[in-house]
């Protein structure tokens, strides 16, 4: 019998969500990373408790009612306005982006 159905290079978002499903599905799946976490760009580091984006802020977006259920099923999502404030010239701007 063969160990793995499949190797997946990269623990970001879709090795993890490809590995998951096809788990479910009875595959066996081998995970590796050269980082030496999981969740690729969108992975978290916890400092004093406040759980911060290593490689960049991450903000997740979408109208498809399916996709917002089942990233629902692994984690609850904070209700998050994105409204960074841009200075150029000495003019402060804010956006608000939801
Ligand atoms: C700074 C930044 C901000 C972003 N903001 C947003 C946002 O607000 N909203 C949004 O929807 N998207 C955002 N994105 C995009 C989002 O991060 C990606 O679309 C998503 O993370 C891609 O997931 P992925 O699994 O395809 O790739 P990645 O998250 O890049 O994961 C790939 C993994 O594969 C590993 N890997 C690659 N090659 C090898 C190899 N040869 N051997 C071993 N391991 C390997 C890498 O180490 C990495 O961990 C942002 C991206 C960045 C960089």
């Amino acid at each position: 019998m063969k160990e793995y159905d499949y190797l997946i290079v990269g623990a970001g978002l879709w090795g993890c969500v490809f590995a998951h499903e096809a788990t479910k599905r009875g595959k066996r799946c081998l995970v590796v990373d050269r980082r030496p976490h999981t969740g690729g760009n969108t992975y978290c580091e916890s400092i004093e408790g406040i759980n911060v984006h290593a490689y960049g802020a991450h903000i997740f977006h979408t109208n498809d009612k399916d996709i917002w259920e089942y990233v629902n099923s692994f984690v609850e999502f904070n209700r998050y306005t994105n409204s960074p404030v841009a200075n150029y010239r000495g003019n402060y701007t804010i956006f608000l982006l939801t």
